[in-house]
Order: C-alpha cells, then sequence, then structure tokens
C-alpha cells in the first residue's frame, strides 16, 4: 500500500476514535499534515483551540511562529516537511474550552500508538520533538527539555533532536530560548545537509 493510502486510512481511524476522555471535548481530531515522503519530521503535544477547530496542526499563534521559524528563518516550506502531535484531541483544562493543558501520561499512551505508525509510514530521516511531552514519551525519560535540548537520540534508528516548543518561546520571550531554538534547527539542517537559504532571524 502507498503512504498516501496508508496515511489516510490511518486518519479515518483516528477520526473516529474514542479511546480516552480527550473524545469528549474535542471538536475534531488533528491528525498531522504535510509531506508523505517527508525528511523531516516534528512532533508537538497536542492541538489547541485553533487546531481543534480546523483540523490542522499547529495554526494557532505557536503554529504561526513555529512557520515563521521554519519558512523565514530558515527557507523550508510547511509543506515539505511532516507536522504531527503524540494527541489528536484539544486536551483542555476544563469545559470552558478556553485554556490548553499539556496531554496527560494516559492520554499520550492512548494516542500514541497512531503517531508510531504515522512515524513508521513516513520514515523521515530526522525527527524534531518539540516540548516536553513528545520528548518525554518519545525518549521514555522523565528528564526535561531544557536538559534533553539541541542533543542527537536514537528513536528506533531514526536520529532525534528534541528542542523547546513554539509556544514556550511564545510565553517565555527569552532571547536564550529563541538562540537556542535556532542553534538546535541549524543541526537538524546540517544533518540532513541541506542549505539554510534564508538566514533572517523570525520576528515575534
Ligand atoms: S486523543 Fe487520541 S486516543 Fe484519545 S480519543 Fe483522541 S484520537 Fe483517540
Amino acid at each position: 500500500m502507498n503512504k498516501i493510502l496508508e496515511l489516510e486510512n490511518l486518519e479515518k481511524e483516528v477520526s473516529s476514535c474514542f479511546k480516552c476522555k480527550l473524545s469528549n471535548t474535542r471538536t475534531r481530531t488533528v491528525f498531522g499534515e504535510g509531506n508523505p515522503n517527508a525528511e523531516l519530521m516534528f512532533i508537538g503535544e497536542g492541538p489547541g483551540k485553533n487546531e481543534d477547530l480546523t483540523g490542522r496542526p499547529f495554526v494557532g499563534k505557536a503554529g504561526e511562529l513555529f512557520t515563521r521559524i521554519l519558512e523565514k528563518g530558515f527557507g523550508i516550506s510547511r509543506t515539505n516537511v511532516y507536522i504531527g502531535n503524540i494527541v489528536k484531541c484539544r486536551p483542555t483544562v476544563d469545559m470552558n474550552f478556553e485554556k490548553d493543558r499539556p496531554p496527560e501520561k494516559d492520554e499520550t499512551y492512548s494516542c500514541s500508538p497512531y503517531i508510531l505508525r504515522q512515524i513508521e509510514i513516513i520514515r523521515p530521516k530526522v525527527i524534531v520533538s518539540l516540548g516536553n511531552p513528545a520528548t518525554k514519551f518519545l525518549l521514555n525519560t522523565d528528564e526535561g527539555i531544557t536538559k534533553l535540548r539541541g542533543k542527537w537520540f536514537d528513536f528506533q534508528g531514526i536520529p532525534l533532536l528534541p528542542t523547546y516548543h513554539p509556544s514556550f518561546i511564545l510565553r517565555s520571550d527569552s532571547e536564550t530560548a529563541k538562540q537556542e531554538i535556532w542553534e538546535d534547527l541549524t543541526k537538524v539542517m546540517n544533518k540532513l545537509n541541506w542549505e539554510i537559504k534564508v538566514k533572517i532571524k523570525w520576528k515575534n
């Protein structure tokens, strides 16, 4: 079966999934998107408000920053990479649906077969995990992102580099964190032997 069909079938399965309590609060599932033959795959934690409404990953404020970093900072089109999350339904703090929260362990483990299958189908050359929940799950560790970021790990034979989630950059507005995410993604570009076509730092 070709990759597109495999991903379409998996997406159908996800859209009718009720395996965890996040199914009660979602508007729609957010499967992931991008190039099925991507060499580079980004994995975040879960959909936020805008993602839940549109069904697309990384389209809220953090997603816009992520897209700016990729496209303006490194000259990589979003359509050339694959972007997914470890949970496919939006975790919220309460039924007012105003605030997002990180996925809980049971939610991550219920949903994890889907992202693992996406990795298996796409088989990227490099994975970048964005933030704590994705990194902790994929590396099976309790170590935090500040210790792990910028280092190379192995995920089932695929080089994996953790870095900050763009929402952390937005929240902290830390120049150090901006510099570090820049350095981390430069390492990824070098690993893939991709030329950095645009060297303008993004602006928030
Ligand atoms: S978060 Fe994942 S496991 Fe939970 S209901 Fe949504 S698709 Fe299913």
